[in-house]
């Protein structure tokens, strides 16, 4: 009875195999040149290019997808059709994952759970805050150094509430420092009724911040008395131009002064007003965390020099538009570009980029997704130390300058995967600069490749 059931387990894996030789030979077709020139799509608008190797550490593992957002799974306010097949392929009805899967992705400027409610709403299935990386997510591994540090914000979105959630204590934002001096940035304009004004000083304030004297005379009755006290702290240029009677971090609390200089300048998206900001980071640099102290002023005081921090490196994006859009890597361009003629060719002392291509979201998105395995139960094979439990992880994107080039630089067992619904257009099926190990038309056919290749390497796994 047993060597039956044996045998009808054999006879099945053995017609699984003929099935996907089939489907391999169908692939390999359309990866002719003919096919490559075009002609095939109408044939297999599905059709996928090779995974050139199958060679998995763990290929008896259960597969982990990443997905991009922007050119993936949506074009600015369109969700694409295939993305909604795509995620359907990885539920199951009743809206269970069937494997890990995060949402990993160069943009940002909102919350983490922000970004899992509408991801949610968009693509019809249950996203949670723990799919979610953003550009400036792994940017929480820096706030055990700089919690109570002064650190100047940039950013589109709510960058400034964002970096309070991740424990920042005394943060302002570019448009703060920008209202508390005027004459710095004179073709911007600030809305008289900011947000996030009062909500800073209630956070920003820490233990170390002189707040101003409320029994000196004339306080409450406007900005007058407040600038004055941090002029006395800091010795500072007066900043001039603040009119409200609300606190201001600068004025009030003194950062982005002597006595409180700016420690790390973090640009966690790409700005809304790139003279602004390029103006005052460049400022900020220049002066060593004091924006109206020249660079003189401050290598005669030995001041440190800032860090700057950027969420991402990319060049473009895409969005409806039918060509791709600057993005934050045109900005640290354009930053690093201006301190370079303003300091006769040098660089800032300390440059970071995070985001894809670079390391920090796809050493985040392992321990995330190992965190889904286990709460998923799924069968985990037994791997030495550093090995990952999964056959592959599925880096969909549309970047190659990112996507591609971020999951070859991760290694095993990361798999990069190229869609065309996105950055990249071609020319041909695949990019040269940055090759994918596999290249396919859309989300949709990604998650088919990727499952073809799972059931293939089960097969292989168990001969
Ligand atoms: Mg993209």
């Amino acid at each position: 009875m047993a060597s039956r059931h044996h045998g009808r387990q054999i006879f099945c894996r053995a017609v699984t195999f003929l099935l996907e030789k089939l489907r391999t030979q169908h692939i390999l077709q359309a990866q002719s040149p003919v096919a490559a020139a075009g002609h095939a799509t109408q044939q297999h608008p599905r059709a996928y290019a090779s995974i050139h190797t199958l060679n998995s550490p763990c290929p008896s593992g259960p597969p982990a997808f990443s997905f991009d957002i922007d050119g993936v799974l949506v074009r600015g306010k369109v969700v694409l059709p295939e993305a909604l097949e795509a995620m359907q392929k990885l539920t199951t009805s009743d809206g269970r994952w069937r494997y890990p899967v995060v949402f990993m992705t160069n943009g940002g400027g909102v919350c983490e759970e922000r970004k899992a409610q509408e991801l949610s709403t968009r693509l019809g299935v249950r996203v949670t805050p723990e799919q979610v990386i953003l550009s400036h997510t792994p940017m929480r591994d820096l706030v055990a150094e700089l919690a109570q540090r002064p650190v100047l914000v940039s950013g589109r979105g709510d960058v400034l509430n964002v970096a309070r959630s991740y424990g920042l204590q005394r943060v302002l934002h570019t448009r703060q420092l920008g209202r508390a001096m005027p004459a710095a940035t004179p073709f911007s304009t600030y809305p008289t009724d900011s947000e996030e004004v009062p909500a800073a000083t209630r956070t920003v304030a820490g233990p170390a911040v002189e707040l101003p004297d409320p029994a000196g005379a004339g306080a409450g009755a406007g900005g007058g008395e407040g600038r004055s006290a941090v002029d006395r702290a800091s010795g500072s240029i007066p900043l001039s131009g603040f009119g409200s009677e609300r606190l201001c971090p600068v004025r009030d609390l003194g950062l982005a002064t002597e006595a409180h200089p700016i420690d790390t300048v973090l640009v966690m998206t790409d700005p809304d007003d790139w003279y602004r900001d390029a103006q005052l980071i460049c400022d900020v640099l220049t002066g060593a965390g004091v924006p109206t102290r020249s660079a003189a002023g401050a290598a005669a005081v030995g001041a440190p020099h800032v860090k700057l921090v950027f969420s991402n490196p990319d060049l473009l994006w895409a969005n409806e538009f039918p060509k791709n859009r600057f993005g934050q890597g045109a900005f640290a361009h354009m930053v690093l570009s201006l301190f370079g003629r303003l300091t006769g060719g040098c660089r800032p002392s300390h440059v970071t980029f995070y985001g894809k291509p670079n390391p920090q979201p796809y050493r985040l998105a392992e321990r995330l997704l190992l965190t889904q395995a286990w709460q998923l139960g799924l069968p985990l094979p037994e791997v030495p130390p550093g090995v990952l439990p999964f056959s592959g992880i599925y880096a969909v994107g549309d970047n190659p300058a990112a996507d591609v080039r971020g999951a070859n630089q991760a290694g095993n067992p990361w798999v990069s995967v190229l869609v065309r619904t996105g950055v990249f257009q071609g020319p041909g099926t695949n990019c040269d600069v940055d090759t994918a190990r596999v290249a396919v038309d859309d989300v949709a056919a990604a998650v088919d490749a990727a499952l073809h290749h799972t059931r293939s390497m089960h097969w292989h796994s168990m001969r």
